[in-house]
């Protein structure tokens, strides 16, 4: 059960699923313009999220979900995350992510290519940080 007053609730939702739907004590996101820590009772607050992992503490364990960009509110001790992608670590596919990691980095780095470099990076950001993410908390 979860305590009054020690917790916020972390919801993750993406076009497919909701993914996450947990009490937590305190989540860490990367925003557009820096780094956003967010402990229960915080402030209404809305920002763009960056390709990079959403931590969070639950019981006293680090944990963390992939998140590719997106909206984040925080609104009645409530964070809703707003995704095209978001992926638990034991989710993730890591031979797939690394493939698109060495398709995107060929295409980056054929100089010759007509390609959108944009996508490319884009493509790579996701792939990096999928695969840190099953290394770092346990993938398949
Ligand atoms: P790929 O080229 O492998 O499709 P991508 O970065 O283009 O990678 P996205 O467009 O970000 O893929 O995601 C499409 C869907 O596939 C989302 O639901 C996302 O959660 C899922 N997905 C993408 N890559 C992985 C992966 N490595 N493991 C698990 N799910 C993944």
């Amino acid at each position: 059960m979860a305590e009054t007053g020690k917790t916020i609730r972390l919801e993750v939702i993406t076009p497919d699923a909701a993914v996450l739907n947990e009490d937590v004590n305190f989540v860490l996101v990367r925003a557009l313009d820096g780094d956003l820590g967010i402990l229960p009772n915080h402030a209404p607050l809305i920002a763009s999220l960056s390709i990079w992992p959403l931590e969070y503490e639950q019981q006293g364990q680090r944990q963390a979900i992939t998140i590719a960009k997106g909206f984040l509110e925080v609104s009645n001790n409530t964070i809703t995350v707003i995704t095209p992608a978001a992926e638990k670590p034991g989710d993730i596919d890591v031979r797939r992510a690394q493939a698109a990691k060495d398709r995107a980095e060929k295409r980056l780095s054929d100089l010759n290519s007509n390609i959108d470099v944009e996508r490319a990076t884009l493509a790579l950001q996701r792939a990096l940080r999928r695969i840190d993410v099953a290394k770092k908390y346990g993938g398949q």
